[in-house]
């Protein structure tokens, strides 16, 4: 063994590839910019990752108390409009728990986590940058709470509103989390919670604030993150990048976590041959990106092409009117963004 992998970034990415690095004897550093726990602006609803891919890092047994999801409802401005069952469950667990569970993992594992360590993004040997979402201009604003004493009309409610959209999907402790993608709209200014409400009311959605209301949020557990981009990220060329990082599939696909977990998989191998002096850095890191790409090169393109129909009233018309006539092909679209 030589080289030690350093990661930028314990988020799912860097974190499940230290987990699954530290299975293979490799040496690993991880250095996360904040701490641990902390609660994040994500819809903590996992769908499309493979039992296989958990396997290979090394971390199945984290989600051995996960709920599982299969009922979904998408609704419109309050009107629900199409209700199916997922093909596999999907997985519900809150951000607060699983990045706690790997960070404990990696370092049971072996491996070394930093916390409050934030890295310069610049290439060098052995740097995996895992850091997610590039800070950019953007239009859109995430925002996401957990609620208790709130009934569910499915595993997974989908509302759509005319200013984004947002879903509802159950974690631990009976909790539900409510976490929207918007575009940004810089006159609403409310504190906390209330952010998510107003964003919720201004896309129509009165009948979902109501209901909010008459729940208990979880303060603490608010998020909100803005100025991003989705889509494939801007990479140097020589640079090792995964997860978020290297590119971020549009929410509503439940499928970035998921990805998370998959580009840590793709690099292992490379890492590992790197690691143990039998491949050079930069045929490790032209690897993984071939890899990534080929990985989920569909799935972007569909996901980013799905995308701004859900946001344009004449899309969610016609979303809603193939549903009613029982003509949404929901299974064949879920199947391409997986
Ligand atoms: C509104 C919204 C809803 C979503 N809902 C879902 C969902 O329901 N299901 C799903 O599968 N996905 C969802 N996602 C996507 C999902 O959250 C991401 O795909 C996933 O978190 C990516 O993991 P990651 O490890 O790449 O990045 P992250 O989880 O963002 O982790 C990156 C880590 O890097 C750290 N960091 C940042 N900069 C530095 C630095 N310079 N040095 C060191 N550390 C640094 C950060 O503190 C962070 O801990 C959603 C995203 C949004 C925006």
């Amino acid at each position: 063994m030589n080289g030690t992998v350093t990661i930028a970034g314990g988020g799912l990415a860097g974190l499940s590839l230290a987990c699954g690095l530290r299975s293979r004897g490799v040496a690993v550093e991880v250095h996360e910019a904040g701490s641990y726990p902390r609660h994040r602006v994500c819809g903590e609803f996992i769908s499309g990752v493979e039992a296989s891919t958990l396997d290979a890092l090394g971390i199945r047994a984290d989600f051995g108390d996960a709920l599982l999801h299969s009922g979904v409802a998408w609704f419109r401005e309050g009107r629900k409009i199409h209700e199916d069952v997922l093909p596999a469950p999907a997985l519900g667990i809150s951000r607060h728990r699983l990045d706690l569970r790997l960070r404990d993992r990696a370092i049971a594992a072996g491996g070394i986590v930093h916390e409050r360590s934030r890295q310069l993004r610049e290439p060098r040997e052995g740097l995996v940058w895992a850091a997610g979402r590039i800070p950019q201009r953007g239009p859109w604003i995430g925002l996401k709470c957990h609620f208790h004493d709130l009934e569910m009309v499915a595993d997974l409610e989908m509302h759509l509103g005319a200013n984004g959209y947002a879903g509802l999907a159950g974690i631990e402790d009976g909790g539900v989390n409510v976490c929207g993608l918007f575009k940004v709209d810089r006159s609403r200014r409310a504190p906390g919670p209330e952010l998510l409400l107003d964003y919720l009311s201004a896309g129509g959605n009165h009948k979902l604030v109501e209901r909010l209301k008459a729940a208990r949020a979880d303060e603490v557990s608010f998020s909100a993150v803005a100025g991003f981009e989705l889509g494939r990220q801007e990479i140097e060329d020589d640079f090792c990048a995964i997860g978020d990082a290297e590119s971020m599939i549009p929410p509503f696909t439940g499928n970035g976590m998921s990805m998370a977990f998959q580009s840590a998989e793709v690099a292992l191998d490379p890492l590992e041959r790197w690691s143990r002096g039998s491949h050079p850095w930069e045929a490790c890191v032209a690897e993984i990106r071939r890899g990534l790409r080929q990985r989920f090169h569909r799935r972007l393109r569909v996901a980013s092409a799905m995308h701004p129909v859900l946001l344009r009233r004449g899309g969610r018309t016609f979303l809603e009117v193939l549903a009613r006539s029982g003509a949404l092909p929901f299974r064949p679209l879920l199947s391409l963004v997986r």
